[in-house]
């Protein structure tokens, strides 16, 4: 069963927009998946379908077999199965101090103190940032605010993280520990999904590349195939 499948999904924004324009594809389980294309291509877009954020216009979303229904429970449960990292770490990050932050999702799915404390603290020290825990966020990098955000993600312990461009302005040493972190989430058994600009990061990354552009999928397959056709 896979993960997800998706059938002729169509989505226009409010303002005629169109963002994906009937992309069919599937997200076979535990597979490590890389989304590619320009700016633009409908990625995000795509994404935010993936936890029921955005609601197709047409087609269908299958996320463990089952469609993805709109009622409000439905929807919750799926968002603690499906975490997403949205791309730019202040659309996500709250307010106050690093640990307050990764501690707000995990609260708000109403755990016990104790219980929040241990997914906070053990969220921190994965993604390295634990000696920043007391840290007001704002005075964080870009860096260590984008990590911040995928704590509070982890700390929810989802099934499946979805990484919106977790490569973008971050430097080779950054990357380097990115791919150790992904590493780390993959052995727990979260299966991650992510798009990035960085060729070489899919290369080195994912076992299935999808290619989109114009709110379409354009090419997907093994990332030695797809990309030797390009
Ligand atoms: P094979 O016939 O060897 O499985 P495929 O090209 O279909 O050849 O798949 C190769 C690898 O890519 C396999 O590990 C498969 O599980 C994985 N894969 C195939 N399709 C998808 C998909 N839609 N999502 C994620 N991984 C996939
Ligand atoms: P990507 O993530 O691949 O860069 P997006 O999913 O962000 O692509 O964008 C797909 C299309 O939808 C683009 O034409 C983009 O301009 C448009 N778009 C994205 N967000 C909005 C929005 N909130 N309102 C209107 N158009 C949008």
């Amino acid at each position: 069963e896979p993960t997800f499948l998706l059938e002729g999904v169509e989505y226009n924004y409010e303002d005629g927009t169109p963002g994906l324009q009937g992309v069919s594809l599937g997200i076979e389980r535990g597979k490590k998946v890389a989304f590619l294309g320009p700016n633009g291509a409908g990625k995000s877009t795509l994404f935010l379908h993936l936890n029921g954020i955005l609601r197709p216009f047409r087609g269908r979303i299958f996320f463990q077999g089952k469609e993805v229904r709109y009622a409000r429970k439905e929807l919750a449960r799926l968002r603690t199965k499906v975490g997403i990292v949205f791309q730019n770490p202040d659309r996500q990050v709250v307010i106050g101090h690093v640990w307050e932050d990764v501690s707000f999702g995990p609260m708000n799915l109403g755990l016990s103190p104790p219980e929040v404390e241990g997914r906070v603290e053990e969220a921190l020290k994965v993604t390295g940032l634990w000696d920043l825990r007391d840290k007001a966020v704002h005075l964080l990098s870009y860096g260590q605010k984008k990590r911040v955000a995928l704590a509070g993600i982890l700390a929810m312990r989802p099934e499946v993280m979805i990484l919106d461009e977790p490569t973008a302005s971050l430097d080779p040493g950054q990357v380097h520990s990115l791919l150790e972190l992904l590493e780390c989430l993959h052995r727990q058994g979260i299966q991650i999904v992510l798009s990035t600009h960085d060729v070489d990061f899919a290369y080195a990354w994912a076992d299935w590349v999808v290619i989109m552009h114009a709110g379409r999928v354009l090419a997907e397959g093994l990332p030695k195939e797809v990309f030797s056709d390009t």
